[in-house]
């Protein structure tokens, strides 16, 4: 009998990414996944050390540039090495982030600075400055919360940061009609990452909060990393090109009951 056997296809075959804070916790799982995928993609974070242990656990297909979203400067280099090496951007995962505990009465102008500037600054000049580098097809990809659609005490400043990201991309994908390039907000909720973890020993009650957020969840746990890089590669792939101004949720039904 004859046998014909048909590799499955990879999704992102050839194509190039971009993830802001890539070296840890979602935007690692995803540019696992991405690369796994055929794609080949560049790592964009802050330190060094995280960046070159992230390419050598990848391994071919990532690229580490080193440099924070706040900085215009360091955002023209990620996108001139990416031009240089590439050509032009096929996907951009605008996923660094940064949340923190404070209660109304306590909210500094530092708190707000340092909350607005990584996610809803740092957001708009990613996307800002990548866009010479994409072409019809291309797919952005925003990183918004279930916070941005939920209330949680001590938590309103993220929780804005992340509302503003959602109406990014509704107001986006209005700017970005005729060019073909679609822009969407994955928003997780709560999920096991370095960046969790530091939240919550910064709340001091780290066990309970770990619980009140499992209880909260109706699949009744956290998710693994790699379950939000699945939905960030269907966003990245043709399988959703038809969706844009959308927000998909990954969140274990959190913000949904
Ligand atoms: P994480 O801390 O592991 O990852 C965030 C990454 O962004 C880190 O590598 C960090 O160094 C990088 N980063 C922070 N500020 C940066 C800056 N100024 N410039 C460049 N890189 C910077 O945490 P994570 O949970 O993987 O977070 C990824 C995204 O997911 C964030 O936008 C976060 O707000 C969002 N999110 C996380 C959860 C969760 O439960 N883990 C839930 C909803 C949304």
């Amino acid at each position: 009998m004859l046998r014909v056997y048909c590799a499955p296809m990879s999704k992102l075959q050839n194509k190039t990414a971009a993830i802001t804070g890539g070296s840890t916790g979602i935007g690692l799982a995803t540019a696992k996944r991405f690369v796994a995928e055929g794609a080949t993609v560049f790592l964009f974070g802050r330190t060094r050390e995280a960046l070159d242990s992230a390419v050598a656990e990848i391994g071919h297909g990532a690229v580490g540039v080193q440099g924070d979203v706040t900085n215009a400067q360091d955002l023209d280099r990620l996108f001139e090495t990416v031009r240089r090496e590439r050509g032009q951007l096929d996907i951009l995962f605008a996923n660094a982030g940064v949340g923190a505990n404070a209660h109304l009465s306590e909210v500094s102008a530092a708190h707000f600075d340092r909350i607005f500037d990584t996610n809803v600054k740092g957001t708009v000049f990613t996307v800002q400055k990548a866009l010479p580098l994409m072409r019809s097809g291309a797919s952005i990809i925003l990183t918004g919360s279930t916070t941005g659609s939920m209330a949680t005490p001590s938590f309103s400043v993220y929780s804005a940061a992340k509302a503003a990201i959602r109406n990014f991309a509704r107001n986006w994908a209005l700017d970005l009609t005729g060019t073909g390039i679609r822009v969407n907000v994955l928003s997780p909720g709560a999920t096991e990452t370095p960046g969790l973890q530091e939240l919550l020993e910064d709340s001091g009650q780290a066990t309970a909060a770990r619980q009140a957020l499992v209880s909260a969840t109706p699949l009744g746990r956290l998710a693994d990393p790699s379950e939000i890089a699945s939905v960030a590669t269907f966003l990245a792939s043709d399988d959703s090109s038809f969706m844009t101004g959308s927000e998909v949720f990954a969140d274990g039904g959190l913000a949904q009951v």
